[in-house]
């Protein structure tokens, strides 16, 4: 194993839990797809890394021990893993749910999720993805009930980014639950699957009367789960506003699986920023308005990142709100901490009183490094707006 010399800033947040090294701590590194063991500026070993660039960062601290990559290793993981999701294993409300969330679960660009007996595995980085016949090995040895597996490949160079891997193949689309909700997805199409598990917890209160009675709008609505999930709950009505042509058919799935009748359930393809203008100018007023952008979105005439942009939603949004109406204001961006997101919709508030109901973090199948905010990356703030 190479050894790999850093510096004591990178000691230092080594020691303190953060497992994801920055691109930015390092120097020029000529090592690349390979496990390394640190060494401090004193020459002591602090402990087992591997390097692979990814989209984020440049590789991943492992274990304080000399550690080498065996099937043994990847079995103790995933039997840890399993260990922590006993509850979701045994409801029978829920079937879909992340079985393994990377440095969470103490390795960090590889993802698991389940949908039924169907599982998805997410390589984040070449390294992971080279090991993946001792990673499948593993996971069959303490999964041997999964019927079978999919892909999705989450880093650049290969030319494909979703396919099958092993066992039965399922259907294109099947129904999965959540908190008895019925929602449709499909393994192998792109990198999607028809639902973002991360959600759960958004959705279910939702479901349990968040929505009852009201009239709900999903910006960036996808396959509209929130909306099902605020139909399911009682609202009395809901529109989604997705640009994507495809998400029409698959937001009605979602709702017909559940028996919903389609009539005061709209389906609109449209960028949000003309909606907002459209909905004014119908004088259409909302009593809840979720938003939940893509980190960064580029069309033809512009950009847009949570970052610097998240604020004109909010301000938008207000426009079209009934009185003592609420805002679900979410966004999965990393790069962005809490206090940098609620920065942004405070200014998308101006002078207008509004007060803080709820904040949503990641759920539990969903592990965090609690030393290193960046991995719990979700944001969901419920606002109540006078
Ligand atoms: N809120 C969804 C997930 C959103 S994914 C859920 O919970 O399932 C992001 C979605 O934003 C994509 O479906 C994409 O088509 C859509 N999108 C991106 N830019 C958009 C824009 N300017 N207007 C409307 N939709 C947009």
């Amino acid at each position: 194993m190479n050894k790999l010399y850093v510096d004591s800033f990178v000691e230092k947040k080594i020691k303190r839990g953060v497992q994801l090294l920055d691109e930015r701590d390092f120097g020029q590194i000529k090592l690349n797809n390979q496990l390394v063991a640190l060494h401090n500026q004193s020459g002591r070993f602090i402990g087992t890394a591997y390097l692979s660039k990814q989209n984020k960062g440049i590789g991943w601290f492992l274990t304080k021990e000399k550690q080498e990559l065996s099937q043994a290793y990847f079995e103790d993981l995933f039997r840890q893993a399993r260990l922590k999701r006993a509850h979701f294993e045994q409801s029978e409300l829920t079937t879909a749910y992340r079985l393994f969330n990377q440095e969470g679960d103490d390795f960090g660009g590889l993802t698991v999720d389940r949908y039924n007996d169907v599982v998805l595995f997410s390589w984040y980085n070449s390294f992971v993805y080279e090991h993946r016949q001792i990673i499948l090995q593993a996971f069959k040895a303490i999964y041997p009930d999964i019927r079978s597996a999919y892909e999705k490949i989450r880093f650049k160079g290969l030319d494909y980014e979703s396919a099958f891997l092993y066992g039965e193949e399922v259907p294109e689309v099947f129904t999965i639950l959540e908190n008895g909700i019925k929602y449709q997805v499909f393994m192998n199409d792109g990198l999607m699957t028809g639902i973002f598990l991360d959600q759960h917890e958004v959705r279910n209160n939702l479901v349990n009367g968040l929505s009852a009675g009201k009239t709900l709008l999903n910006m960036f609505s996808y396959t509209a789960a929130f909306s099902v999930a605020a139909a399911m709950g009682g609202a009395i009505e809901t529109t989604s506003v997705d640009l994507a042509k495809r998400s029409r058919v698959l937001s009605q799935a979602h709702f017909v699986a559940n028996g919903l009748d389609l009539t005061s359930h709209h389906f609109v393809v449209m960028d949000v920023f003309e909606y907002f203008k459209y909905a004014k100018r119908k004088k259409l007023k909302f009593d809840v308005i979720v938003i939940d952008p893509p980190s960064f979105a580029r069309n033809k005439k512009q950009t847009f990142s949570v970052s610097k942009d998240y604020y004109k939603l909010i301000s938008q949004a207000l426009d079209i709100l009934e009185d003592d109406g609420r805002i679900i204001a979410s966004t999965n961006a990393s790069n962005l901490s809490l206090a940098q997101f609620k920065k942004q919709i405070e200014r998308g508030f101006g002078d207008r009183k509004h007060s803080y109901e709820s904040l949503q973090r990641l759920p539990s199948d969903f592990t965090v490094n609690k030393s290193d905010e960046s991995s719990n990356y979700l944001k969901v703030f419920t606002i109540k707006v006078k």
